[in-house]
């Protein structure tokens, strides 16, 4: 967060360029006016509801009508009770675009086949890229897949006067886990407390109360079981905390951390794959060697910048995966830290092998039954009871295919004119087929998918 003096001057010179200090000042003032009207009835998804909340738009001088046509079209309008348990004062949808990536063979402890991916993004090359890596992926046999553990954590807190009486919490806790545990499996039919760990800091104790979650990605359902024995707790323990908190910022919940690097939040997953070197050289236009040093320069690059874990951008492939399919994109943060490792064969093919030890995902619950999201989880076969699991491999399947065809991208030189090729050529509304063709696909070489050739 800190900048060099030299910037600091600049930012503050520009700042004052146009306005005086005494406008600045007042920019930067609280402003204690009346508020325009808030919008009401959280989950009211009725059309007088919806009306009421574009009309406080219109109020504001907004010209609405254009934007309520791109936002709240007959689709939107017909499913609006369906959304009701996802989001509140419910105006409209948004659309994404979705490709289709693969086909990705997975071999997998719990994914088995070979599966068409959705992938839904702005960035012009994701997919692309993706696919191209899923094909070299299945060109090779596909991707062997692991599924290596789950769990999905609550941190409550509990703060006492002094450190003895955290001992004596402590105690308490460990002579009752059976009772905690079932205070916390009574608010479900799926959830199992798996183990409650224990971080004293002081006078506070932090509860690491983990769970599996079935198909549930589970962080309602870690939340819920999570209040539940902390409720137990308060009411019988004999030791009583000062005060208390369902989540103390210790579970690792939507950042980046060293505790989803080092243990699991979610579903920890590793995949592999070996590439000949003849494969490598027609897919990736390079050789085991040089994707080998690449990789040397950019683990050390990660270390240097500070990076939990080492990999090249698992964060692109999973936001793409998890907006379409209806999990809770905000778990990336967590969900998108592990390691990408390259190494030689003995018979000079590449080895490639990702773990991602925090995979946040689920195919029930959550917004997995949104009509979208859940069709999305439809073309995977991955929709409902059953396949959570399976729904885990396929996305470090996913993460795999992202690396290699990055590195490739990067040590073929052909990153930068697949990027520009992609998401600077001229938009053709109603072109018959758009697929990257003449210009785009002579400047992208084989780094996209290339009509007609290996696409
Ligand atoms: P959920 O939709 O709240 O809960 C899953 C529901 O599915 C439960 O009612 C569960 O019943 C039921 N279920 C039916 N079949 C199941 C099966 N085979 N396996 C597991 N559950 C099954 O979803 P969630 O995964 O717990 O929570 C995800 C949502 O929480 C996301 O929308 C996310 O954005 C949000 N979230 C919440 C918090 C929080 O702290 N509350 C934090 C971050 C995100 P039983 O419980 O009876 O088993």
């Amino acid at each position: 967060m800190t900048i060099a003096s030299s910037t600091a001057r600049a930012t503050l010179e520009q700042l004052l360029l146009a306005r005086s200090a005494d406008t600045l000042a007042a920019q930067l003032a609280p402003k204690h006016h009346p508020a325009p009207q808030r919008p009401r009835g959280a989950t009211d998804t009725s059309d007088e509801a919806i009306d009421r909340r574009w009309a406080l738009l219109a109020a504001a001088g907004i010209d609405v009508a254009p934007l309520r046509e791109a936002l709240l079209d007959e689709q939107a309008r017909a499913d609006a009770d369906t959304y009701a348990r996802s989001v509140e004062y419910f105006v409209g949808t948004v659309k994404l675009p979705i490709g289709l990536a693969g086909p990705l063979r997975v071999n997998g402890t719990h994914a088995q086949g070979d599966f068409y991916v959705p992938l839904a993004t702005t960035e012009a090359a994701l997919v692309a890229s993706y696919a191209r890596g899923m094909q070299l992926l299945t060109e090779c046999g596909g991707a062997s897949v692991a599924l290596l553990d789950d769990g999905v954590s609550r941190a409550p807190a509990f703060a006492f006067r002094t450190i003895h009486e955290t001992g004596q919490f402590v105690a308490w806790v460990l002579a009752h886990l059976d009772a905690l545990r079932g205070a916390a499996e009574a608010t479900t039919r799926h959830g199992t407390l798996k183990d409650v760990r224990i971080t004293v800091e002081g006078n506070h104790v932090y509860l690491l109360c983990e769970f599996r979650t079935g198909d549930a990605a589970g962080q309602n359902m870690a939340t819920i079981a999570t209040q539940a024995l902390c409720e137990h707790v308060v009411a019988h323990c004999p030791v009583v905390p000062t005060h208390w908190y369902v989540e103390a910022n210790h579970s690792g919940d939507k950042k980046a951390s060293a505790l989803s690097f080092l243990s699991v939040r979610g579903r920890s997953v590793s995949a592999e794959v070996r590439i000949p070197a003849d494969t490598l050289e027609r897919r990736l236009h390079t050789t085991p060697a040089r994707m080998m040093d690449y990789w040397q320069v950019s683990a050390l690059g990660g270390v240097l910048s500070g990076t939990i874990g080492v990999q090249g951008h698992y964060a692109n492939g999973l936001a793409a995966l998890y907006l379409a399919c209806g999990q809770d994109v905000a778990c990336v943060a967590e969900s998108a830290v592990g390691v990408t490792r390259f190494s030689l064969d003995d018979d000079g093919g590449l080895y490639a092998a990702v773990t991602l030890p925090s995979l946040v995902v689920g195919t029930v619950g959550g917004g997995t039954a949104l009509p979208s999201q859940r069709a999305c989880l439809g073309m995977l076969g991955l929709a409902g009871t059953g396949h959570a699991g399976a729904l885990a491999e396929v996305a470090a399947a996913t993460a795999l295919a992202g690396e290699l065809s990055i590195v490739g991208a990067i040590v073929a030189h052909e990153f930068t004119r697949a990027h520009a090729a992609l998401s600077r050529r001229p938009v053709r509304l109603g072109a018959p087929d758009d697929a990257p063709t003449g210009a785009a696909a002579a400047t992208t070489g084989a780094a996209v998918p290339m009509p007609g050739t290996d696409a």
